[in-house]
């Protein structure tokens, strides 16, 4: 990335977890100028059929198992969120909700009722009713889910509150209970898929399958896009009594969808999933200094903790001024985001991880 002046900044952010391939990766530029040869908007989703959605859709079901065949495109993450509560409602006959503390899952009315931070609701109220919050990753806590609840939505990795890593134990708990329970597992892998963790989709990691997906961010190659995506069955609920139960005028845009689809065959061809683990060991192997308390996350998926919210940032606008663009959390100040771009080469980590260490000696010289 470049400032209005020219000067060079690596990104350790990806416009939160949206520029997986960098910016401006050619194969993907190409298809967006194809598609916009071709035509852009043409008709409300889902009323007639429009090449560059199915084509997306195919190749994305083509990497998720057999119960997530069915996608339904939006124009952003929060979106995703709204359709699939939605969803689940329906499809359930419930209206209860369990969501997580310290999750966030988007700005919209709906996703703000299952956000798990009373700070950004409270001069928004009234919600959503029906919505009960559990720790994430106490088993204890599951107890929350019963017969009355529609659905549990959680983000199989949580980012907002500083990137919290679940146990196997826990997901698999989770799973089980809302099997049982007959409630709907809805996994948000908005910021936590297309590789970021190292697997295309985090939940592989823990050997659970959803039975609604979220994605945006880096779905759309750079291009705004999101999708729920579940079972045929689950989703045939949104065709009738309300017929049309959701729609949207430019959710699956032709041309995110061209830009979605070859940001996938690159990361596919490329095989970029499988380069990250070697990157987040040199981050770890870099990234050692006494002001460091920990280095939490997975793969590319990464947070720094520090002291407090005032020597974080302070370490961030040097770090900025420095040429590496980094960031906080909104659930967690004292802790810096490391994400970059999966594409990063080993160079630019070194010279990256140089200036952090740089910014944190100079604090201790202040
Ligand atoms: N879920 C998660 C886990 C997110 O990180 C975000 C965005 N930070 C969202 C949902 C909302 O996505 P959007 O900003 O596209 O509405």
């Amino acid at each position: 990335m470049y400032d209005a002046e020219g000067k060079p900044y690596i990104d350790l952010i990806s416009g939160i977890g949206v520029s997986n391939l960098g910016h401006s990766h050619p194969y993907v530029i190409n298809a967006i100028k194809q598609q916009l040869d071709k035509y852009m908007h043409l008709m409300v989703y889902g009323e007639y059929v429009q090449t560059p959605q199915v084509r997306f859709a195919e190749k994305l079901v083509s990497q998720l198992p057999g119960n997530l065949q069915s996608v339904y495109f939006t124009n952003s993450g929060t979106e995703a969120v709204e359709g699939a509560l939605k969803l689940a409602k329906r499809f359930t006959g419930r209206s209860n909700i369990v969501a997580c503390n310290n999750s966030y899952h988007g700005s919209t009315q709906g996703a703000l009722s299952v956000m798990g931070n009373e700070e950004y609701k409270q001069a928004y109220r009234p919600l959503l009713p029906g919505v009960k919050f559990m720790r994430f990753n106490e088993i204890e806590d599951l107890e929350l889910i019963d017969e009355q609840t529609a659905c549990v939505i959680i983000e199989t990795i949580q980012g907002e509150a500083g990137i919290r890593v679940p146990d196997i134990a826990y997901m698999q708990a989770l799973r089980s209970k809302c099997t049982e329970t007959g409630t709907l597992l809805i996994l948000d892998e908005i910021q936590a898929a297309f590789g970021r963790t190292g697997k295309l989709f985090a939940f592989e990691h823990f050997g659970i399958v959803p039975d609604i997906l979220l994605l945006a961010k880096a779905l759309g190659g750079g291009m705004p896009l999101g999708a729920f995506i579940a079972s045929n069955n689950i989703m045939s609920a949104l065709k009738e009594n309300p017929i049309l139960g959701h729609i949207t005028t430019f959710g699956g845009h032709p041309v995110c969808c061209a830009a979605g689809l070859a940001a996938l065959e690159v990361l596919l061809n490329e095989n970029l999933c499988g380069q990250v683990p070697a990157k987040e060991e040199l981050f770890r192997e870099l990234l050692i200094h006494p002001a460091i308390k920990q280095l939490r996350g997975k793969g590319l998926m990464l947070a720094l903790e520090l002291d407090s919210f005032e020597l974080n940032k302070k370490i961030i606008d040097r770090c900025i001024a420095n040429g590496v663009i980094t960031d906080w959390f909104l659930h967690c100040s004292n802790s810096m985001r490391l994400a970059p771009p999966l594409i990063i080469t080993e160079d630019e980590i070194r010279k990256a991880c140089g200036v952090i260490i740089k910014c944190l000696d100079q604090d201790e010289t202040d």
